[in-house]
């Protein structure tokens, strides 16, 4: 066994949960949290998080599934909520002063899983953002056109930054953004250019290592289908050339691992990937690829740590050791949920030291 690299403090700055009355939260949890130090979990929960009182339960919720699996004091967890035209400000504010809420998400309407109250005109949101901005409040942004808009689904990125993004970007420059999971070369190259130093992006394991080709060519493979959905060659190597001469520290990692159970994935192929149990080794491979293995921490954990001011607390701080091992073969299932790289042999594994 040859150790690849070693990884401290991984923070995983959007992943999906699920909540306790769902079979998934206690099945994908601990493989996200025995690996990371902090993890941000989305508010698109069925029910949503609205408020900093349903922030507040929800973590309770995800503490009480890291107690089940003594993990419990090992993983900071950054609640966020999410953001609608009626979310009361009054209430955000105490909240994040209380530390019940770390951030806000908002996603455009009907675009992605549960999404149906999400925002459709911008406009509607400055008062909130203002308060946002004022506070410190960060905003992350799932970066699309609502769904009653008529526009390409490979397009939709694209214009949502220029008709949503930017306009918040240039009325709001204190405002911390986040754009999450990008996928196209506009979002790589807006996020890089350093024209808003307050913004930020995640990127996903899967739109690091594939183009559309990989999920639709030789029969479609639903588990590789996502929100926002992965585009063209050419779009994966902009967002890698952007990871790769990241001076700034603007990428972060966000897995957006999303459960559905293959029963869900085959009937109405739901949008996510699940990542989460092969994550760590998925970020090496792509880095290992791309020839910048030590980019990797940064990208992991310190880009997190700049933008946000936070500092992993003592308990929480781990080591991750990700070796070169013989093959080994992918589950084709994790509990009844299709994983990423699923019946593909990898030769890295990861460990905690
Ligand atoms: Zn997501």
């Amino acid at each position: 066994m040859k150790e690849v690299i070693k990884l401290t403090n991984i923070i995983d700055a959007h992943v999906h949960l699920r909540t306790i009355a769902d079979k998934r939260m206690p099945l994908c949890t601990p493989h996200t949290a025995k690996f990371v130090s902090g993890m941000l979990p989305m508010p698109n929960t069925n029910p949503h998080i609205y408020t900093s009182e349903d922030a507040r339960k929800y973590r309770q919720e995800i503490e009480l599934v890291l107690k089940h699996f003594e993990l419990l004091g090992t993983v900071d967890i950054f609640p966020t909520i999410y953001l609608t035209p009626q979310t009361n400000v009054n209430d955000l504010v105490a909240g994040y002063l209380a530390g019940d809420v770390f951030s806000c998400k908002q996603y455009p309407r009907g675009a992605t899983t549960n999404s149906a109250e999400g925002v459709s005109g911008i406009k509607e949101m400055f008062p909130i953002y203002q308060v946002m901005e004022k506070y410190g409040i960060p905003l992350h942004v799932h970066c699309e056109m609502p769904m009653d808009v008529d526009v390409d689904i490979f397009d939709s990125e694209k214009f949502a930054i220029q008709e949503m993004l930017i306009p918040i970007l240039d009325n709001f420059p204190n405002l911390k953004v986040s754009m999450e999971h990008i996928t196209t070369k506009k979002a790589a190259e807006l996020v890089s250019s350093g024209r808003y130093p307050n913004l930020v992006a995640t990127v996903t394991p899967q739109h690091l290592l594939y183009d559309r080709n990989k999920m639709l060519r030789g029969g479609l493979d639903s588990n590789l289908y996502c929100m926002p959905i992965l585009k063209r060659k050419e779009h994966m190597e902009a967002i890698r050339n952007a990871v790769k001469n990241d001076e700034r520290g603007v990428f972060l990692c966000g897995t957006d691992s999303a459960p559905h159970f293959k029963t869900d994935k085959n009937e109405c192929g739901c949008a996510g990937v699940y990542s989460a149990p092969v994550f760590v080794e998925a970020y090496v491979k792509a880095f290992m690829e791309m020839n910048v293995l030590e980019k990797l921490q940064a990208f992991m954990s310190d880009n997190f740590c700049k933008f946000y001011g936070y500092t992993v607390p003592e308990a929480m701080q781990k080591t991750v050791v990700v070796e070169q091992v013989e093959p080994w073969k992918v589950p084709d299932v994790y509990d009844g949920i299709v994983p990423l790289f699923h019946g593909e042999e990898l030769n890295l594994k990861a460990r905690l030291q």
